[in-house]
């Protein structure tokens, strides 16, 4: 039976604008390319998700504008149920521009839009009361997500929190209300002060200080140095798959939905959904994009 997984997260247009190096101050400079792709955090997570199988809820918002309809389109496309996406006439979809270098290093500007102007009322307890997990990240306000793990955890729903981008500290309500976090190497740094390297005693003491926060698992992802597992006092590695890696976009988002969906209903096989995750994300890196890198199913039962 397909595990039912609610995401409350972003959705924002990308604006990939390729450039020979970034401009100087004052400068008009000509783009080598640009396109136009589906993106935000919780777009990514939820695809990842359904691909694997889920059946998937989206709790967001998009503005009353072509990328709003966009931003809905495309989860549809993808299976993802739409009804408590919330279209706010007051202010437009959220967006990223992505300036991308010859060199491949890139920069990223976001406008929040109607992600940053979700609201309490927005929150649809039947959709989350149904779930048996709920996905969030911090690109939507924390008081949302604080009142949407509340309810999640008064209906038994088990809860995934990305702390990502490592905007928020996380409160101790917050903290008591999650039941695994899986920050990057740079949010896991900026939630604990902990500067973190791939070295295991480093990664332990990461792992001990969210422990101490109240949370009972972390995953630390790093990149294609895999991911450090903490289950209370178990700890492991998961060793990347070997691929060879052309873009590590949504290789977090792509793990992240593959986990969530593993893990569903009651989180009792960590290390399988791991080592799935961990397949699901090493195909993601060898294509190109964010969405249409996210594997199906049978390409990572394939792999
Ligand atoms: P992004 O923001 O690009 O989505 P992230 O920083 O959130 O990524 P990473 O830690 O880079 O996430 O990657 C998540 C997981 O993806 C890693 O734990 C690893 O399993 C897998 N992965 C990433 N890069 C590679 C790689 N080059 N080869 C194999 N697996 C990789």
């Amino acid at each position: 039976m397909a595990k039912k997984i609610v995401v409350l997260g972003s959705l924002n247009v990308d604006s990939i604008m390729k450039m020979p190096r970034m401009p100087l101050v004052g400068e008009t400079m000509a783009l080598t390319d640009v396109a136009t792709a589906p993106g935000g955090k919780g777009a990514n997570q939820a695809v990842a998700a359904a691909r694997q199988g889920a059946q998937v809820d989206f709790i967001g918002a998009v503005g009353q504008d072509a990328n709003g309809t966009f931003m809905r389109q495309t989860l549809q496309d993808n299976g993802v149920d739409v009804s408590a996406v919330t279209v706010n006439p007051q202010v437009p979809t959220g967006s990223a521009y992505i300036m991308l270098q010859a060199n491949g290093a890139n920069t990223i500007l976001i406008h929040g839009g109607a992600n940053q102007a979700l609201t309490l009322a927005d929150l649809d307890e039947a959709i989350i009361a149904q779930a048996d997990t709920l996905i969030a990240q911090f690109e939507v306000p924390l008081d949302v997500i604080t009142a949407a793990f509340k309810l999640a955890k008064t209906h038994d729903v088990q809860t995934v929190l990305n702390p990502a981008p490592a905007v928020y500290d996380i409160t101790p309500t917050l903290a008591s209300l999650t039941d695994i976090i899986l920050p990057n190497e740079t949010e896991a740094q900026l939630l604990t002060g902990i500067p973190v390297t791939n070295d295991e005693a480093v990664l332990n003491q990461v792992s001990d200080a969210l422990l101490a926060m109240g949370i009972p698992r972390s995953i630390i992802t790093l990149g294609d140095a895999g991911a450090f597992i903490a289950d209370g006092d178990q700890r492991w590695w998961a060793q990347p798959k070997k691929v060879a890696a052309v873009d590590t976009t949504a290789a977090g988002d792509t793990f992240i939905g593959t986990l969530a969906n593993e893990l569903a209903p009651d989180m009792h096989n960590l290390a399988q959904a791991v080592d799935r995750a961990s397949t699901a994300s090493a195909i993601a890196v060898t294509r190109h994009g964010a969405i249409p890198s996210i594997p199906t199913r049978d390409e990572v039962d394939q792999f």
